[in-house]
């Protein structure tokens, strides 16, 4: 990703605890670092600590103190993505409400055959939520075009989802 010159620029890293920090992560948190703190922009920390059973113990802690001893300084608190269920579900939910998600209740086994490519096969099924995966209801939607879907719900919030 490309910075963008702009006091407003944010860049983050996301690292997942289920282990200590690699080498490529490591890369990834320097070009992440400089393509924010070039345009004087904010870098953030968010632990992406929604997996528990492949969760290492002590991980977060040795990554944030490896990325401490490599110089990384990052703003604010460090967010985790455990903490954060109350938000994702009322953002969720004003997504049903306005028509811009559905549940999905294939199996990885069903969507094989389409390579990582979702057919779109519970877009109309009316699925409940309850083990179900939530995907996006994408306007104009084929197997052969990008598409950028934009939200405006409630205040200002954004979703893209990129089809290919
Ligand atoms: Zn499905």
């Amino acid at each position: 990703m490309t910075a963008i010159a702009s006091p407003t620029y944010t860049g983050r890293f996301a690292p997942t605890p289920s282990g200590h920090l690699h080498f490529g992560s490591l890369v990834a948190a320097l070009a992440s670092y400089l393509d924010a703190r070039s345009v004087g922009g904010r870098w953030l920390m968010r632990m992406e600590d929604l997996d528990p059973p492949r969760e290492e113990p002590g991980a977060q802690a040795a990554i944030l103190k490896a990325l401490e001893s490599y110089g990384f300084e990052w703003d604010g608190t460090v967010v985790r993505q455990s903490d954060r269920h109350d938000a994702y579900a009322e953002i969720i939910s004003r997504l049903f409400n306005h028509g811009l998600a559905y549940a999905c209740t294939c199996s990885r086994k069903q969507l094989e055959p389409y390579h990582g490519i979702y057919p779109g096969l519970c877009r109309n099924a009316g699925h409940g939520t309850e083990d179900a995966a939530i995907r996006l209801r994408a306007p104009n939607w084929n197997t052969t075009s990008s598409t950028v879907y934009k939200a405006n719900i409630g205040s200002t919030w954004a979703v893209r989802s990129a089809i290919l």
